[in-house]
């Protein structure tokens, strides 16, 4: 059943990377959970430039079920654009991303939509614990929550994803922000709103594995910092000020030692220590405008978020962002690679 734009309730969104050997049991879980809401609901899966057969698979249940809809970028963006993308996409008066690979229970979502009926803005699932991951993992990520969570000046919920539910009109001012480094769990904080959560236990991967490796967490970490915090910025000041109080002290304890006692010379390894550490912090300083104007130099170009190269379904961006190219063609099983498509029934 194809509901006008309107009619939507519920729109779940699903970014999905390399994820064929889920997609069948995402499904089958996403669409019985979605049965006791009694609500209209669409699908909104984002193909973030997959390698393997995702997107032909999702058309298959695009022409099984309309209410399943696909959008394909024209290369690989990323989760938090692909997110972004499926996100401008959805029509509902409720828009819930999801992961693809079960990681986020599908059957939390009725529970979402029950605190959202109560009348909260942003419900997000809180994970109670993380299975599948080794204590690195855990670690790591405890340690990113807690820095971020004292550097940020909003307040950013520790150990939640991207599985929560925005209402319409959260989603209206999550459009609103044009950045191009979409710390997505920041920018959902960002905005406010009556905001709750619900507890749960973070299932692991269903099958495949995660595309993310540490030098990634590392990137999504630093980008994190820098996009909702100056204070990596900011702190030189006062790291050279001390320094220069210091140095000035030194500098009076000398002139006073010299016209005391007389002038003698060692000092070659205290003055090798000063240079080699006051150098060592410049070097991190420059280090650390290159990553701050790096992001300032990326949002200046204000090149879109994301390309879309072919929708099949009802599904239009709310961000005017549109297809490149149309045609009707529909890709069938035997091509590797499909061709640009506008498919609508
Ligand atoms: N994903 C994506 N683009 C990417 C990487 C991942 O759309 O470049 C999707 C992926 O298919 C999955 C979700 O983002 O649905 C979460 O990815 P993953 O499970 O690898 O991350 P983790 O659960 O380890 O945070
Ligand atoms: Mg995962």
């Amino acid at each position: 059943m194809i509901y006008p734009s309107s009619e939507i309730e519920i729109s779940i969104v699903v970014p999905l990377y390399c994820e064929e050997s889920n997609i069948d049991h995402l499904f089958e879980r996403l669409l019985q959970a979605l049965i006791p809401l009694k609500s209209s609901y669409e699908i909104v899966c984002i193909d973030d430039g997959s390698k393997d057969n995702t997107l032909l698979r999702l058309i298959e249940h695009h022409q099984r079920n309309p209410a399943i809809q696909v959008v394909a970028l024209s290369r690989n963006f990323g989760k938090e654009l692909a997110l972004t993308a499926g996100i401008d996409y959805a029509r509902g008066q409720a828009v819930i991303p999801i992961d693809a690979d079960l990681q986020d229970p599908p059957e939390l979502i009725i529970q979402l939509v029950e605190k959202w009926r109560e009348g909260y803005d942003v419900v997000y699932a809180k994970r109670r614990t993380r299975r599948g991951e080794t204590w690195l993992k855990r670690f790591t990520a405890n340690a990113f929550y807690r820095v971020i969570g004292r550097m940020s000046q909003v307040p950013i919920p520790a150990d939640t994803g991207d599985f929560r539910l925005l209402d319409r009109q959260v989603v209206t001012a999550l459009q609103r922000l044009p950045e191009r480094t979409r710390f997505m769990k920041g920018l959902f904080a960002w905005v406010g709103f009556r905001q709750t959560y619900i507890e749960y236990d973070r299932a692991e991967r269903y099958s495949g594995k995660t595309s993310w490796n540490y030098w990634k967490l590392w990137n999504f970490a630093v980008d994190g910092i820098t996009s909702f915090s100056l204070g990596p910025l900011k702190v030189w000041t006062y790291v050279g000020l001390g320094f220069s109080l210091a140095a000035f002290a030194y500098a009076g304890f000398l002139v006073i030692r010299t016209l005391i006692f007389g002038i003698d010379l060692p000092g070659y390894a205290s003055l090798m220590v000063a240079v080699l550490f006051l150098g060592g912090v410049q070097l991190l300083t420059l280090g650390i405008l290159g990553e701050y104007l790096g992001r300032v130099y990326e949002e200046v170009k204000g090149r879109p978020l994301y390309l879309v190269r072919a929708v099949y379904g009802e599904a239009v961006s709310k961000n005017g962002a549109e297809p490149l190219t149309t045609s009707n063609a529909v890709p069938t099983l035997s091509q590797g690679n499909p061709p640009v498509t506008h498919q609508s029934e």
